[in-house]
Parts: structure tokens; C-alpha cells; sequence
């Protein structure tokens, strides 16, 4: 037997007992003629004892043992004198008896601890070794418990989980598609599902009427920071259901992971239409964990002679509390921070509300103390606050606010990882214009179901859709919609997003021809499963909830890919090197 027990179960209840155990070694330690071994595996770490007064060979056995050997040690456990207290095998360890070394290990190119000393790439190239990590390991555990108690709320509530295919044709949701060369068709590719839209859609034709499955989705986008090319997907999708039967089903599968895996009862969750969350937090995935919400000043800031307020279709304000001795330093770094490019406001205005009831502004040549106490009073802020306004273009102004508006709260420590707040944000508009393209797109898929018909709609911005986001902690952590089901309505809506008859036809005929046999109103929603787990676990990054993940540039350092091919691969696939392309 290689073990009796595991690092991470021996108690003082289990003193004088004899126990096997087989681990790594994390580290050993050399202390008044004993050593010292602490030994690791998933479950934990404990302190084996070797005695150079009872046992000296075994003893300078130990001695030799390096960094992530691995061991089998039998001895009894005992009572430690010096217990930690960080460690639930703490009160207790190993006196070893026998010791068998079952595998070598070089010496480690990082240290295997929680606090390692390793650089990212150098972790990603071994990942393996990173991966024996106890907090690495955890998140992994943590994202098979997610992903377990999601199957069984689905499955409590009758889903079916079902597979659906990755060689398929392209299903758009607004990125690229990776494509696959076909051997055996000439000339033709397949793409892999930037999720299994088409086909959850299809299944509900099919009347399987809840279907569920967790996962892979693969989008070829430029890396912006915490993007994966490959991704997992709780995708769902149910036949006969308005958005409010989705939002109580969905709701109710967050509530149960929440209780059963961090015991957090969700509360209330909030709904909110997306031009509130526009108007209020400049984001349409706000962050509800604190308030500091948008207050609009043009009738109380604007014709009073500063031209920069004046020209602006939106000036607009939010109150950090208790940030009214911000130094000038501070309030310049501030002004510096929203000047950065990824933010690109062309300055700030601020107004700190004295504790004596007074106002100083970088705004006082244009404005006097009873102007900016209407301000401040608009605003609701006390002595003590500071004002931070912006102006400019609606949307931009509004955007740069949104970032603004999070960098205070995280300033001011709001933002807390073990706080959740989830809401829904419902009636998006349909479409959002592409002014480069000069075309409208879906906002969230073309499949989507517009509220209303648009036959008397001038302005198609203005059609709102029969979808929702789930948002929790300023995250979109799922999304979905009420979709067509009439040939006719998705004929129009292609017809809308610009695409010709033949287009729409070649692309998705498929879909549009199972619409005909009796397709039943259906909706749906999808959960970006990977930062689900993200949040659960309290981290900023989704890379280590996933086993093997990729760099920013989309490589997997440790298998060295994307590779290039052979030429036969090249010739079997009926594509050129990029050599003779380049001729
Ligand atoms: N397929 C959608 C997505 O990946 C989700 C849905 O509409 O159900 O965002």
C-alpha cells in the first residue's frame, strides 16, 4: 500500500497510530541533530521527523532528500511541541521509522510553494510543477466543485446535458473563427464554435426543451488582458420561456453555487435597464458593491462661462467621500491618470468640500462658492468630499467616468473580493452602430429576439432586444436572449445587419430551414464558467482557474504551441506553405 492516509488528514486524535504516507518533498530542514521533511500532496502538508540520536542512516538519508522528491515515509504520528497554527496538521508529525525514496526530482526551476519565487512564463513553460502548487491546486478543486454543484442544480431542475459538435461552421458572436483544414474536403475548413449557439438552438427545434453543457469555446481575438482563445461556456438553453422564467431559473443556479460552495446567500439581486447603467455607472456591467453613482450637472454647470463645460454634451460627477484632503499632488496624479491614453479624458475638474463649509475647485475662476455648493448639493456631498467631473462627449464622458468612478472605489478599498453583488441588466438595444463599417451589428448575436416588430421604427438604435447580462462584481459573468424562432423575423434581421439573401441563406439556411418544421419560442443564456470560478475564488485573473492556459499571445508555453507543420501535413491538407504563398 503506498499510503494510509493523506498530507492533509493526520489530527492529534491520530496520535500513536502508524501511518504510510507518499508525497513531495516541499523542504527540509536540518536542526539539532534532527531533520526536518515537510511532505505535500492535494490535500496538504505534514511534518515528518527523522531523529539522528535514534537512526542515523535513515537520518542522513533524509538529509539527501531534495526539493519535490518523491517519498513514501511509515513511522507513527505524534504530538508536535512547537504546533502551527497555519497548518491543519499542525499539532502533529511524523517520527519516521522508514523511508523509501520512489522517484527522484531535478532541482525545481521555481519554488513549489504558495509564495514561489517563479516569473509567469517560467511557470507557464512547467506548468506542471506549478500546478502542484496547494493554492494553484486549490483553484482547480474550487472550479470542479463549480462546475459539479452547476450540474446538479441543472440536473435537479430536468436540463440534459448534451454534446454538441467542434468541427462545425462559423456561429457568430463577434469574433474571429479559428478554422480547421479539411483532408478529405479540397480546399474547404471547418471552424470551431465560437460557442454552440446554432445547435443549442437547434436541439430546442429537436424538443429536448432544457439542455445544458459546460463547455469549450474557441474566439481567434486580439488577447486583450485575461482573454483566453479557448474558454469554457455553462451554456443553456430552454423551449418555452419568457426572459422572466430565464432570469428566476438562472438566478437560482448562481444562488445554489454561492450557498453550496462559499455558503454566501446572494440577497436581492438588483435588475437594472441598461440605459440606467449607462447614465448611472458610464458601464453596462457596473459594479454594484458600492454606490458613487453618476450625477449629471449641465443645469447646474453649464452657461456660466467656461467654455469647456459650455461646448460639452455632458457634464457629469461623482462624490468620493471623504477624499477632501486629497493633497494637490494626489488630485494632479489623479488628473495624470485620466489623461492616459487607455482613458483619454483631456482633464478633470474636482471640488473639495471644506470641512468649514467652504468649496476650493480648479474650476474657481469660473465658478463661485454658491455655484459649486448647488453642484455639491446636487451631488449630495458633505464636508470633507471631493467632486470629480468630467465633460465632453455623452459616451466618452461617460466612459471615462466608469473607470474613474471604479479606480476611487478601489482607492478607497469598496471593492472587496469577498463581497458579492450580482444584478441583471436587461433591455439592450438590438443593434449598436459600427461608424467605421458604416453598418449596424448585433449587439448581442443576430438570433436575438427584438422586443417589438421594426416596421415603424425609424431609428433602428433605438429597437431594444429581448436579452439580458448577468453581472456580478462589475463582471459580465453570463449573458443570453429570448431568440427568433420565425424564418421571417431572422430573414429581416439579417437583412438588417446588411447580409444579402444568398449570404444569410449559405451562412444559415440551416437554422432558417428548422424554423419552418415547428420551432418553438426558446431563449437561453451562457456563463463565462472560467471567470465564475475567478470570482468565487477571490482572484483578478482567470489563467490559474484553467489547468493549462495560454499566454497573452495566445501560445502555450509549455507545449510550444501554435508549431509549424511538415510539408506533407501542408500537401494533405491541400494548403501552401506560407512560403509559396509569399511568391
Ligand atoms: N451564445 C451566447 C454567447 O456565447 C450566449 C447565449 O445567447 O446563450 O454569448
Amino acid at each position: 500500500m503506498f499510503r494510509t492516509h493523506t498530507c492533509g488528514e493526520l489530527r492529534l486524535d491520530n496520535a500513536g497510530i502508524n501511518v504510510t504516507l507518499s508525497g513531495w518533498v516541499q523542504r527540509t530542514r536540518e536542526f539539532g541533530g534532527m531533520t526536518f521533511v515537510d511532505v505535500r500532496d492535494r490535500y496538504g502538508i505534514t511534518q515528518l521527523v527523522f531523529n539522528m540520536s535514534t537512526d542515523a542512516d535513515l537520518c542522513e538519508k533524509a538529509n539527501k532528500l531534495g526539493r519535490e522528491f518523491v517519498i513514501q515515509a511509515k513511522g507513527t504520528v505524534s504530538e508536535r511541541t512547537n504546533k502551527n497554527p497555519n497548518l491543519p496538521t499542525g499539532d502533529i508529525e511524523i517520527m519516521v521509522n522508514e523511508l523509501t525514496i520512489l522517484n527522484a526530482s531535478k532541482v525545481p526551476p521555481f519554488l513549489v510553494e504558495e509564495e514561489t519565487d517563479g516569473g509567469d512564463d517560467l511557470r507557464m513553460k512547467y506548468r506542471y510543477l506549478d500546478l502542484r502548487r496547494n493554492n494553484v491546486q486549490n483553484n482547480i478543486i474550487l472550479r470542479h466543485r463549480v462546475a459539479q454543484e452547476a450540474r446538479r442544480y441543472l440536473c435537479d431542475n430536468n436540463f440534459l446535458e448534451i454534446e454538441t459538435p467542434f468541427l462545425i461552421k462559423s456561429t457568430p458572436e463577434g469574433a474571429r473563427d479559428f478554422v480547421v483544414p479539411s483532408r478529405m474536403n479540397p480546399g474547404e475548413f471547418y471552424a470551431l464554435p465560437q460557442s454552440p449557439q446554432t445547435f443549442k438552438q437547434l436541439l430546442m427545434v429537436s424538443g429536448f426543451d432544457k439542455y445544458f453543457q459546460i463547455v469549450r469555446c474557441f474566439r481567434d481575438e486580439d488577447l486583450r488582458a485575461d482573454r483566453q482563445p479557448e474558454f469554457t461556456q455553462i451554456d443553456c438553453e430552454m423551449s418555452y420561456v419568457e426572459q422572466e422564467d430565464i432570469l428566476q431559473m438562472f438566478e437560482g443556479l448562481l444562488r445554489h453555487v454561492f450557498q453550496a460552495i462559499k455558503g454566501v446567500d446572494l440577497g436581492e439581486i438588483q435588475r437594472m435597464d441598461f440605459d440606467d447603467a449607462m447614465r448611472l455607472y458610464g458601464k453596462d456591467k457596473p459594479d454594484t458593491r458600492f454606490e458613487m453613482t453618476f450625477v449629471e450637472l449641465n443645469d447646474v454647470a453649464q452657461n456660466k462661462g467656461f467654455k469647456v463645460f459650455d461646448a460639452a454634451e455632458l457634464v457629469v460627477g461623482i462624490c468620493a467621500k471623504g477624499c477632501g484632503n486629497y493633497t494637490r499632488k494626489q488630485l494632479d496624479g489623479l488628473t495624470d491618470w485620466m489623461k492616459r491614453p487607455q482613458i483619454g479624458a483631456k482633464g478633470l475638474v474636482y471640488v473639495k468640500c471644506n470641512e468649514d463649509g467652504t468649496f476650493k475647485s480648479s474650476v474657481d475662476k469660473f465658478f463661485g462658492q454658491e455655484e459649486l455648493k448647488a453642484w455639491a448639493d446636487k451631488m449630495g456631498a458633505k464636508p470633507g468630499d471631493l467632486l470629480l467631473i468630467v465633460s465632453g462627449n455623452k459616451e466618452k464622458a461617460r466612459k471615462q467616468m466608469g473607470e474613474l468612478r471604479l479606480e476611487m472605489g478601489e482607492r478607497l478599498g469598496l471593492r472587496k473580493a469577498d463581497e458579492f453583488k450580482a444584478l441583471w441588466v436587461l433591455n439592450f438595444p438590438l443593434l449598436e452602430r459600427d461608424e467605421e463599417a458604416g453598418r449596424w451589428n448585433p449587439c448581442h448575436h443576430p438570433f436575438t429576439r427584438p422586443q417589438k416588430g421594426f416596421e415603424s421604427i425609424e431609428n433602428w438604435g433605438d429597437i431594444k432586444a429581448d436579452a439580458y447580462d448577468f453581472v456580478l462584481n462589475g463582471n459580465e459573468i453570463a449573458g443570453g436572449s429570448i431568440r427568433i424562432h420565425e424564418r421571417g423575423l431572422q430573414e429581416k434581421v439579417f437583412e438588417l445587419l446588411g447580409m444579402s439573401e444568398e449570404e444569410s441563406e449559405e451562412k444559415f439556411g440551416f437554422l432558417m430551414g428548422a424554423f419552418e418544421y415547428g420551432a418553438p419560442p426558446h431563449g437561453g443564456i451562457a456563463f463565462g464558467f472560467d471567470r465564475l470560478c475567478a470570482i468565487m475564488g477571490g482572484a483578478e485573473s482567470i489563467r490559474d482557474f484553467i489547468a493549462f492556459p495560454k499566454n497573452n499571445s495566445g501560445r502555450d508555453m509549455m507545449i510550444d504551441a501554435p508549431s509549424l507543420i511538415d510539408d506533407e501535413q501542408y500537401a494533405e491538407l491541400h494548403i501552401l506553405p506560407n512560403a509559396e504563398l509569399a511568391d
